[in-house]
């Protein structure tokens, strides 16, 4: 696909993108390299200045940037709004918190003083998916600037106009020209940057196949990585459950962004005791959601950002179908222009149907009953991924349960899987590793420097 702005709920190409050559390229590694030399002296309080006008030039603009991702990637324009302001967020709260994480540590020792101290690596190629195309940025870019490294952001080719503005963002923010650039360039460029000796580290957040094939050259260069991929999170609800809480946030938790999410709940796995009910209040939610043009204030679901998305979803749809599945709501194409797909239930799944070991990204809630929490457990956790579970229930020795024995990177107890720049977001197994956000998201990305001083 050719780097290009297609608007997903007509199929309409706005704006396409020649992508950097060779020479271009180069000179913006060059660039970042010289950058790094001096931004690295700067002092933390001006980093944190600089972001904190990030934040509010984002804030200023929010209208204007949610259009842009609506326009490019087809989220409902109240989501696109939200999420602009989520990015101000995490800017501010590196901005307030980066001196303190990144403190040094003292550590006696046989030394007249030793310590931990943490230092800037250099320019860390960012690689980044069109869902949330401005949080998946700034979640890596504020901490990644506060820690004194230089960013290089290869955007999804869908979106080339939000990954453009966010590198203007940065620049009218005051930050030094080179400390965050945008590269116009096709996946199959990455390899040549990563391997670059002016990069000296790479995250991905995407998909599964793209995680190896970037952690695969980068182990070859021996370079640092962070692997943010897919999941098929688990959503359990245990017969003590507040049932229309748990109902409520389901839908939620499917539907954020058109169900292109990697922390959505995908599977949902009730108890035999509440499960026909918990099935007939979630259809019944379902039917209310409103498919239609993203721009509109009465959208829930928006257009999914490409038709080779919303064709795979349906392939795997039709996959369970034929298997004997029931599908108790949407599962067909509309005939209407635009990537839409409806939201869709599906039921009696049998196993050997990709529900049971692929990510289904759009608006598709799979139903599992369980007997036992035994069984609620091992079938959450039968999947390849380990992103995000949600497990519903009152009984504590339940909840402890969960949280030990779930294979996720977070596990939240009635509640809706999400992010929180306070909070670590990462996962295990084939959703990758390594953390972002947090105390621990900054330091991913840091020479953690031992200093022994001696008498
Ligand atoms: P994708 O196809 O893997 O693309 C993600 C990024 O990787 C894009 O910039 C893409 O560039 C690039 N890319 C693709 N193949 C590559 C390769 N072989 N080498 C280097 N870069 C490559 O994923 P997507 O369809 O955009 O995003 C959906 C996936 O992302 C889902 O699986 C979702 O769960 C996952 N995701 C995970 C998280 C998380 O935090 N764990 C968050 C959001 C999404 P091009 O666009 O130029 O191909």
């Amino acid at each position: 696909m050719g780097i290009a702005t297609i608007n997903p709920a007509t199929g309409e190409t706005v704006k396409t993108f020649q992508p950097l050559t060779d020479e271009e390229l180069d000179r913006k590694l060059d660039r970042a390299d010289r950058t790094f030399k001096q931004y690295r002296r700067t002092m933390m309080v001006q980093r944190s200045k600089w972001l904190r006008a990030a934040a509010d030039i984002l804030e200023r603009d929010r209208a204007k940037f949610g259009e842009l991702m609506t326009l490019e990637m087809g989220k409902p324009l109240k989501s696109a709004i939200k999420e602009v302001d989520k990015c101000a967020l995490v800017c501010r709260y590196y901005a307030d918190n980066a001196a303190e994480f990144l403190a040094d540590i003292p550590v006696q020792t046989d030394a007249s003083f030793s310590y931990v101290s943490y230092h800037p690596l250099g320019a860390v190629l960012a690689v980044m998916p069109w869902n949330f195309p401005f949080w998946q940025v700034f979640r890596f870019a504020a901490p990644a600037l506060m820690a004194g490294n230089v960013g290089l952001l290869k955007h999804a080719s869908n979106v080339p106009q939000c990954a453009l503005a966010i590198e203007e963002i940065f620049t009218e923010a005051g930050f030094p020209s080179g400390a965050f650039q945008t590269l116009l360039i096709g996946a199959s460029q990455v390899a040549k940057v990563v391997a670059d000796d002016r990069v000296c580290a790479a995250t991905l957040t995407g998909s599964e196949y793209a995680g190896m094939s970037l952690a695969e050259c980068a182990g070859k260069n021996l370079k640092k990585t962070v692997l943010e991929l897919g999941g098929s999170d688990p959503f359990i609800v245990m017969g003590s459950a507040n049932l229309e809480a748990a109902v409520s946030t389901a839908v939620t938790a499917r539907m954020l962004n058109s169900g292109q999410s990697c922390i959505a709940a995908k599977r949902f796995i009730v108890h035999d005791a509440i499960a026909d009910e918990f099935q007939k209040r979630l259809l019944a939610k379902f039917q209310n959601l409103t498919l239609g043009d993203p721009m509109s204030e009465d959208t829930d679901i928006g257009p999914l950002a490409t038709p080779g998305i919303r064709d795979e979803l349906h392939e795997q749809v039709v996959a369970c179908k034929d298997k004997g599945a029931k599908v108790l709501i949407g599962g067909e194409l509309p005939d209407r222009p635009g990537n839409y797909y409806p939201p869709t239930i599906i039921a009696d799944i049998p196993p050997g149907t990709p529900a049971y070991d692929q990510e289904f990204f759009g608006p598709v809630a799979l139903l599992f009953r369980v007997e036992s929490i035994d069984d609620a457990i091992e079938l959450a956790n039968s999947v390849p991924y380990g992103l995000g579970a949600s497990a519903w229930t009152a009984v504590e020795a339940e909840q402890q349960q969960f949280i030990n024995e779930l294979e996720a990177g977070a596990v939240f107890i009635n509640g809706l899987v999400k992010s929180d720049p306070r909070l670590p977001f990462g996962g295990i197994k084939k959703s990758g590793y390594g953390r972002e956000l947090g105390v621990q998201g900054i330091q991913e990305f840091v020479n953690i420097k031992t200093i022994w001083i001696g008498h």
